[in-house]
């Protein structure tokens, strides 16, 4: 089936005139008829415009012109990049009518591409979770066991790819949203260095942490889809003015000679035993295609959630001022006077996570409190940040777990928003220190749910990740692996919420 091959195969397809970018569409949309009610990855589907885009795309390549790697592929976007024309909500009651009157910069790129757009995907409300079961409108079901969480906060963009009813997609990641779901939901994820690709467009949760990045079924894709987005910008002051590498060179099976580093502070007790014990086996094949492997320290890795807990609701409580129902998005009817008006949007059109967030974050900004809370996360950031420079002054890549359990049950979590933190014990570190980081398929659990492998690079070193991910790729089977509800889903559950 189309719909279950990666971009760059259809690519080729598309090229030979074997296929048209229209049928590959239909394909999709038929796959998301049939799986969708049960995934529940999407918020907003995109027909109309996918299949104009698709025709445009076969017109091109009926013509026999030279066309990108993306042109007439179908993607998904995480439903917090603006798109122009379509809806675009966050996941949150506030932008329900939200249509952004602009694209934003990765948006553009891939317009440019000439790729087809299915959908905005969903996601915890505001990017702000673990799970995808803050989103106020629906929950997204993990395809390898629809009774498990998918990850979060891009919950949708990783369980879309995961259920081939995208071929890939992007998301985004402020403290590990794009590598915690790929590795739940058994794909490849990555959240490249801050500052390789423009924010422009996408709305800002923590403005020192959000990276966009791409959600793929192969490590070539993924190549492809930085290679698409990657760039500096004059619309975003973060973004870096560096040139872009192409990230297909990168693709080199080999990693004879190069340096793997196993931070010890990463495999505690409450690390699954199941979890650690498939990493293992995968830094072991690393170590047997020609990798030297050494035990690293990164001694303030403990204090990464706690800082991190600080630091983004804190960025956060700022950027989500602008939402007071005046601008755009939801307002309260009939106030009795400004103040009020203000209070009840908020109050009313916000979820639970949301404003806890910005209470925390309200909280650790205010006079008397800023020096103990805020500027002393500030400094522990710059601590972990300097555990990695002295690290990656010794390996080329950092390898761990992506995340400390596999996919838990929907509603496991939701009780105890602490339990709900500790998800992000593995993926926070390395967005303090605002690195690269791959989360690739690296084997199964007893139950059957993926294990994630997280390579990290140091600032600027996606090359080197993107190599020891392929390698590690071409010598194994996990990414090929599909969920077992698989090919249809359905019939395997009664009482499909
Ligand atoms: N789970 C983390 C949080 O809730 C990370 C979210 C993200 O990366 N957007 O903040």
């Amino acid at each position: 089936m189309l719909y279950e091959l990666t971009a760059h195969a259809l690519h080729e397809k598309l090229k030979a005139r074997e296929i048209t970018a229209v049928e590959l569409a239909e394909s999709i949309y038929a796959r998301i008829d049939a799986v969708e009610p049960h995934v529940k990855g999407y918020l907003t589907l995109t027909k109309d415009i996918a299949l104009e885009q698709a025709h445009a795309a076969d017109a091109g390549f009926q013509n026999g012109d030279d066309m990108p790697p993306l042109a007439g592929i179908p993607i998904a976007i995480k439903d917090v990049i603006c798109t122009k024309g379509v809806r675009t909500t966050c996941a949150s009651k506030i932008l329900e009518t939200f249509v952004p009157p602009y694209d934003a910069t990765v948006m553009a790129k891939l317009n440019e591409q000439g790729i087809v757009m299915l959908g905005k995907t969903n996601m915890d409300e505001f990017a702000m979770g673990s799970s995808t079961e803050n989103s106020a409108y629906q929950i997204t079901h993990n395809p390898w066991d629809l009774d498990t969480i998918p990850g979060g906060s891009s919950g949708g963009s990783a369980a879309v790819v995961s259920a081939d009813t995208a071929i890939c997609s992007l998301g985004s990641d402020t403290g590990g949203s794009i590598r915690q779901p790929a590795a739940l939901c058994g794909v490849v994820g990555m959240k490249p260095t801050y500052g390789r690709v423009s924010r422009y467009g996408l709305v800002a949760f923590a403005s020192s942490l959000d990276q966009i990045g791409p959600f793929t079924k192969d490590v070539t894709d993924c190549a492809l889809l930085l290679n698409a987005i990657c760039g500096s910008d004059t619309m975003d002051a973060t973004s870096i003015d560096a040139p872009v590498p192409d990230f297909t060179q990168s693709l080199i099976n080999d990693v004879e000679g190069m340096k793997i580093g196993i931070p010890k502070e990463y495999f505690t007790p409450t690390l699954d035993t199941e979890i650690a014990d498939r990493v293992h086996a995968a830094v072991a094949v690393l170590e047997q295609l020609g990798a030297t492997v050494e035990e690293i320290s990164l001694p303030h890795t403990e204090y990464a959630i706690a800082t991190y807990y600080i630091i983004a609701p804190a960025e956060a409580s700022a950027n989500l001022a602008r939402y007071d129902g005046v601008r755009y998005g939801y307002r309260n009817e009939n106030p009795e006077d400004l103040i009020t008006m203000y209070k009840k949007t908020r109050s009313q059109a916000f979820g639970e996570e949301v404003k806890r967030r910005i209470m925390i974050g309200t909280f650790a900004l205010s006079a008397g409190y800023q020096d103990a809370y805020y500027k002393k996360a500030q400094k522990a950031r710059t601590l972990i940040k300097s555990d990695f420079d002295a690290a990656f002054e010794k390996v080329d890549v950092i390898a761990t777990p992506t995340s400390p359990t596999p996919a838990f049950k929907i509603g496991e979590r939701t009780a105890d928003p602490l339990q709900m933190y500790l998800s992000d014990v593995m993926t926070t570190p390395a967005s303090h220190a605002g690195l690269p980081g791959i989360s690739i398929p690296c084997g199964f659990v007893p139950s059957g749910l993926p294990v994630g492998l997280q390579l990290l690079g140091a600032p600027m070193a996606e090359e080197k990740v993107l190599r020891v991910a392929y390698t590690f790729e071409q010598n194994t089977e996990h990414h090929l692996q599909k969920p077992k509800f698989y090919p249809n889903f359905a019939d395997t559950r009664q009482n499909l919420s």
